[in-house]
């Protein structure tokens, strides 16, 4: 194996602590607290574990949780109702709807009722628009992630650097797309449709990985010395085993790249870290006052 694997767990617990001492300082001179506001509809059993990771985290970093759990029948109304509500309580800086929501939800309606400056998942329009034009603006979280994982550990800087990313999701890929063009990169979007994936992959010195398939990228379509970002978290069973595993052969890859993030380990743990770091940052700019570098 030649390439260095990027430590994401560790990486996230140097972000955490840095949003915790942020936090103590907001609270030592202002006497304000950060908060958080998560809600969940249904029974989701992945989501229940999301959220509730979500909450212990923000409590370890002295950041309020505010968790509202809706029956799966709650309806748009209601739901946008809460919404409201959260929009309107100053002691909530972050409101988080967590997807999926059922079916009968209108997601981008309820997702388009969040107070953008609340919103820490970053999935408004005009975040989304703010973000496309260089405007200071609300990140999604797992893209925010992978960037501040990229500044650290691609050697040689972005600007310049080819960046391909893999997935055109409103969630992931476009978002990163953004991200990199914002730090000078020349950015490749590939998606289901794109001819001759392995060939575009070969010229990338960054690869962002967000496709959602099972170890679909394989070694040798990776240039020699690059830096591997994999989104995907695929559940596989094996021998009666059930584990994760990205969208990356890690084991590949590894033999080639410059570096490269595991799964799990890599960039999954950023993503909570980043909606912390978001919440102190909508907290900060809800106040007035100097955000998170
Ligand atoms: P989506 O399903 O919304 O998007 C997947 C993208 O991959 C689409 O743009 C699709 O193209 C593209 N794609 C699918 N098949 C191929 C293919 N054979 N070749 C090239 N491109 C392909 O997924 P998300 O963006 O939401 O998530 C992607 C992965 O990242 C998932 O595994 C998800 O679990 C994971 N994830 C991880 C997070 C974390 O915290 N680590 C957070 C969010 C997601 P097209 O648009 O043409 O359909």
């Amino acid at each position: 194996m030649t390439a260095t694997t990027i430590d994401g767990k560790a990486f996230a617990a140097t972000l955490r602590a840095q949003v915790t001492t942020h936090v103590a300082v907001l609270k030592a001179d202002h006497d304000i607290v950060p908060g958080l506001a998560v809600v969940l509809v249904g029974e989701d059993p992945a989501s229940e574990v999301y959220v509730r990771n979500k909450a212990k985290q923000a409590g370890e970093c002295g950041i309020r949780s505010f968790e509202t759990r809706l029956d799966a029948a709650t309806s748009q109304a209601e739901l946008l109702a809460v919404v409201q509500r959260l929009n309107a309580d100053p002691a909530v800086h972050g409101i988080l709807v967590q997807l999926p929501l059922p079916a009968h939800i209108d997601a981008n309606a309820v997702l388009g009722a969040i107070d953008p400056t609340k919103d820490v998942d970053g999935f408004h329009i005009s975040n989304v628009g703010q973000l496309s034009v260089g405007q200071k603006s609300m990140v999604p979280c797992t893209p925010l992630g992978c960037l501040l994982l990229l500044r650290q550990f691609h050697k040689g800087g972005l600007a310049g650097s080819h960046a391909v990313i893999v997935g055109r999701s409103n969630i992931v890929g476009k978002p990163m797309a953004q991200l990199l063009l914002r730090e000078h990169c020349t950015v490749t979007i590939a998606h289901s449709r794109t001819r001759d994936l392995p060939s575009i992959i070969g010229g990338a010195d960054i690869l962002v990985a967000a496709i959602g398939r099972q170890e679909m990228v394989r070694g040798d379509w990776i240039k020699p010395g690059a830096t591997v970002i994999d989104v995907g978290i695929n559940r596989v069973t094996r021998d009666g085993r059930t584990r994760l595993v990205g969208d990356v052969n890690f084991a590949e890859a590894a033999e080639v790249a410059g570096a490269i993030t595991p799964v799990p380990g890599g960039v999954g743990p950023m993503t909570i870290a980043c909606l912390l770091l978001n919440t102190v940052t909508a907290c900060c700019r809800a106040h007035h006052l100097p955000e998170p570098a």
